[in-house]
């Protein structure tokens, strides 16, 4: 198992497959994708070693990410090889829901067993003022396929963002009253692009915790390899909510999770200064165990928690460029 100094265990990778992002979302790439689509990200033999390893290192989850996972073509093939993976028991993907409709039913049959859809509004023009894209209609009807294949775990992430959508909590609890999904609100996080941003939009999630505290919600219990929010179900609700409250006290114990980008860069941060070379190491099927020992030496390295509550946010300066 990997672990760190701190006894934090490590049953979760979220792995970027690309940087390119087809979305303007203003608090991520409010000016498009601006990076070299050229750059040579992993390819499906070194992504096959990358899951191998931490695989047969005790990771259970693998989340697929990006920039926008679903503009790799060969995504497909990426989450079969992610679920033929011995050890890994659940193969997820976030993603902004680009083309959804025609493309969930083969993510489905190639084992996807979790999906994270990004939805900020349920309103169409508060939608496209902050992704920079009208296919509200798309992502919705995306969503409603996916349930209806029966995808396990359905979420839908909403950053939560002050003058744009923060007055939108009655829509989104009517839509999940009969929806078998969670929806998780995310708190703005800094990063080195978006400090303006920040300041004029973040919300603290902590007055919306308290209010559905106040009013029926109760707090689930975490499992081993659950992602950073806090969970709350209700029983006039089908669906449930998450909270992710990144500038809260002690949200770093409970982390589990490490990163690696399509470069083949390990974060041990989504905040780090560096990521950390290990494409060396992902050339052959044989370089295993050696790619395994690597791993748990840099992990003796990971600090305690970011330094977000400061503003640093380390080399990080947009989500897409590690993945979210
Ligand atoms: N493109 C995909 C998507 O948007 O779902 C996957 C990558 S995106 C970086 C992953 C998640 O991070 C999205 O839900 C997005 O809304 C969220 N995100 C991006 N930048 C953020 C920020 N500065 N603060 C909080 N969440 C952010
Ligand atoms: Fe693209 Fe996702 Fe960033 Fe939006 S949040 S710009 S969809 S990477």
């Amino acid at each position: 198992m990997l672990r760190d100094n701190f006894g934090r265990e490590f049953h979760y990778l979220r792995l970027s497959i690309t940087d390119v992002c087809n979305f303007r979302c203003n608090y991520c790439l409010p000016d498009g994708y601006e990076g070299k689509p050229d750059q040579a990200f992993l390819s499906l033999d070194e992504i096959r070693r990358v899951c191998a390893a931490f695989g047969a290192a005790g990771t259970r989850k693998i989340r697929i990410t990006g920039g926008e996972p679903s503009v790799r073509k060969d995504l497909p093939e990426i989450i079969r090889t992610v679920k033929a993976t011995p050890g890994i028991e659940k193969v997820a993907i976030t993603t902004n829901g680009y083309r959804l409709p025609e493309v969930v039913d083969e993510w489905a049959d190639a084992g996807l067993d979790a999906l994270n859809l990004s939805i900020d509004s349920l309103d169409p023009g508060v939608f496209k003022a902050i992704t920079g894209h009208s296919r509200l209609h798309e992502l919705l009807d995306g969503l409603d396929r996916a349930i209806a294949l029966g995808i396990a775990s359905i979420k839908v992430n909403a950053v939560m963002l002050r003058g744009l959508n923060d007055k939108q909590l009655a829509p989104f609890l009517d839509w999940i009253k009969n929806k078998p999904i969670t929806l998780r609100f995310i708190e703005l996080m800094q990063t080195g692009d978006n400090s303006e941003f920040f300041a004029k939009h973040h919300v603290a999630g902590e007055q919306l915790r308290q209010w559905l505290l106040a009013n029926g919600w109760i707090q689930t219990i975490r499992a081993v390899d659950a992602g950073p929010a806090q969970e709350f179900y209700h029983e006039n609700y089908q669906g449930r909510i998450g909270l992710i409250m990144p500038y809260s006290k002690d949200f770093c114990s409970t982390c589990n999770r490490l990163r690696m980008d399509s470069t083949g860069k390990l974060h041990l941060c989504l905040f780090s200064d560096t990521g950390i070379d290990v494409r060396p190491l992902l050339q052959s099927d044989e370089q295993r165990d050696e790619l395994i020992e690597f791993l748990q030496n840099q992990l003796l390295d990971k600090k305690v928690s970011h330094f977000l509550q400061d503003g640093q946010s380390g080399g990080t300066r947009h989500l897409a460029m590690i993945g979210g």
